[in-house]
């Protein structure tokens, strides 16, 4: 019998790892199943699911969305999000022994699909004195209440962006990125790059690092059957290696950094998470951020656009 496809279930919202989170010391003969996971776990899914699964012909994201690639493997429809359980108390739990001092919004799903749930959780993390890192496409941006909400509580938002986003898509992120950094909130342009063959998206790309405000480059990782493959130069792409078996994997394709040097803008090349939570990476930009480029300059004069154009 043919296995269904079915939506995420709602289940209780505890934290979770991924395989680049698992504490390796002293467990390094172990396969990554039967290390300790939950005891090192630093990241949280109010929401599974996301409608960006259903763009680039259902692989997520230009750059191909590993979430949603890899749900397929359990017949997840991961373009509808699902908002999951809060129990207070067994978060807090988890927290309790969690012995980092941040905690990362979105491995598989988007906050950003239930941001008043998020915003809950949020606090809940935000009184277990460790801080919140959202990372969100936008796809359903934010209440102005909500982004005042999550500024209060001290929420790095990583707004994540890349030079094959549509136009509006580009402006609505940049948007909000403004909106929140104007009211004092960490709002980080979390920059996925690519080595493009045409000057015009490497054009695009450069006037987006060079934006204005904190940046963090995310390299994309590209499936070769991924049509955006087309699209990069790829003699400069090589296979990534895998956080499972810390192998070479030829599925999954990088150029590396283009701009910083470092994934993270702080250099830290410990973390595969990028946090953006250290002290010199949380400089809050001033309400008037320069713009350096002259693409999106129109940004502030763009209505509010509820569903993106792509
Ligand atoms: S927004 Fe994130 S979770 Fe959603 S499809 Fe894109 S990469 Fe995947």
């Amino acid at each position: 019998m043919k296995r269904p496809w079915e939506t995420f279930k709602a289940i209780p919202i505890r934290l979770t790892a991924t395989n680049k989170m698992v504490d390796e010391e002293g467990k390094a003969d172990l396969p990554y199943g039967r290390r300790q996971a939950r005891t090192t776990a630093n990241a949280v899914d109010p929401v599974r699911g996301c409608p960006g699964g259903i763009t680039n012909d259902g692989r997520g994201c230009p750059w191909g969305c590993y979430s949603c690639e890899s749900m397929k493997r359990y017949h997840r429809i991961f373009h509808i999000p699902v908002s999951m359980i809060l129990k207070p108390e067994l978060l807090r739990k988890d927290l309790e022994n969690c012995p980092d001092d941040w905690i990362r919004f979105g491995i598989n799903g988007d906050p950003g699909e239930d941001w008043n749930l998020t915003i809950q959780v949020a606090r809940i993390v935000r009184e277990s004195g460790k801080t919140p890192v959202i990372l969100s496409r936008l796809w359903t941006p934010p209440t102005e209440p909500q982004l005042s909400q999550m500024a209060n509580l001290g929420v790095v938002l990583h707004i994540s962006i890349c030079a094959l986003d549509s136009y509006p898509a580009t402006s609505q992120r940049l948007l909000f990125l403004k909106k929140y950094q104007a009211i004092g909130g960490k709002g980080i342009m979390r920059l996925v790059t690519f080595v493009f063959t045409d000057p015009e998206h490497t054009r695009i790309q450069n006037d987006l690092y060079n934006y204005g405000g904190p940046i963090l480059e995310q390299p994309a990782r590209l499936q070769r059957t991924n049509p955006n493959w087309l699209k990069v130069t790829q003699s400069r792409y090589h296979p990534y290696h895998t956080y499972t078996d810390k192998t070479k994997t030829t599925r999954w394709w990088t150029a590396g950094p283009q701009f910083s040097g470092s994934s993270c803008g702080d250099g830290c090349t410990i973390c595969p998470n990028k946090c953006f939570t250290t002290p010199q990476t949380i400089k809050t930009p001033a309400p008037n951020i320069t713009l350096k480029s002259n693409l999106y300059q129109d940004v502030q004069t763009l209505p509010n656009i509820d569903i993106l154009d792509e």
